[in-house]
């Protein structure tokens, strides 16, 4: 049975949240309802780097310092992926970009004919971001995440893999203090942005991850006229 459910003239949503506010999951969850992909440039980038692929040996260094790869190679890689058929046709959920105004006013420039309609801000607050990542502990194995009560001894072995959990290094609270930082001073210009041109729609993004889910889609319908 085809679960999905495409709106006739396509989704084409960007959606900005702070690191911790669920949106990798959402996006993933909103792609697969839509039967959109869901492009996520950090696991774009993150994936190059595995591959050991030519881009992935030029931005090896920026991700590890976590900066900015260059607008021009960022653009370069979300216009071969937007004009791929899956995207071109039926739409995509764009995660992780644009992260400037100048890669905001490219993406405009090479949807002219089948524009962004939809762009969301999930928003979850500092105090709760801060709080869901200083308790996120991760395997270093096979990069899964748990929740840490407080109450266990650690590190300890990850029941999917055996291998070792704990904090990772850029979770302390120093280092999450400083990525929500640059997210707030990235962002924020790209939210005045898109405000400007009335494409926004904040979304609550506390709640179960089903409750957000379901505020995602009436969001989208809802920006989509549906
Ligand atoms: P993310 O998973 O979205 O947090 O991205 C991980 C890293 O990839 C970021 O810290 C940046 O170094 C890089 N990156 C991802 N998307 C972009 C973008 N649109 N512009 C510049 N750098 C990016």
């Amino acid at each position: 049975m085809d679960t999905t459910s495409t709106p006739a003239h396509g989704v084409r949503a960007i959606i900005f949240g702070r690191q911790g506010a669920g949106k990798g999951t959402q996006c993933q969850m909103l792609g697969a309802h839509f039967g959109v992909p869901h492009i996520s440039t950090g696991d774009m980038l993150r994936a190059a780097v595995r591959q050991d692929s030519p881009l992935g040996r030029a931005v090896k260094a920026v991700l590890d310092a976590g900066g900015l790869v260059d607008d021009e190679m960022m653009v370069s890689l979300v216009q071969g992926r937007i004009g791929q058929d899956d995207a071109r046709t039926a739409g995509y959920v764009l995660d992780g970009f644009p992260r400037t105004v100048g890669q905001a006013r490219s993406l405009d420039e090479m949807t002219v004919s089948r524009p962004i309609n939809v762009v969301i801000d999930l928003e979850v607050g500092r105090d709760v971001v801060l709080a869901r990542l200083s308790a996120r502990r991760t395997c270093g194995q096979c990069g899964a995440n748990f929740v840490a009560t407080g109450a266990e001894a650690e590190p300890w072995t990850c029941a999917r893999c055996g291998g070792s959990v704990g904090q990772r290094a850029d979770d302390t609270p120093e280092a999450i203090g400083r990525r929500l930082d640059l997210y707030d001073s990235q962002t924020a210009p790209l939210i005045d942005y898109y405000r400007g041109g009335s494409r926004l729609v904040v979304v609550d993004g506390v709640g179960t991850p089903e409750e957000v889910f379901g505020r995602l889609c009436r969001a989208v319908e809802g920006a989509l006229g549906g």
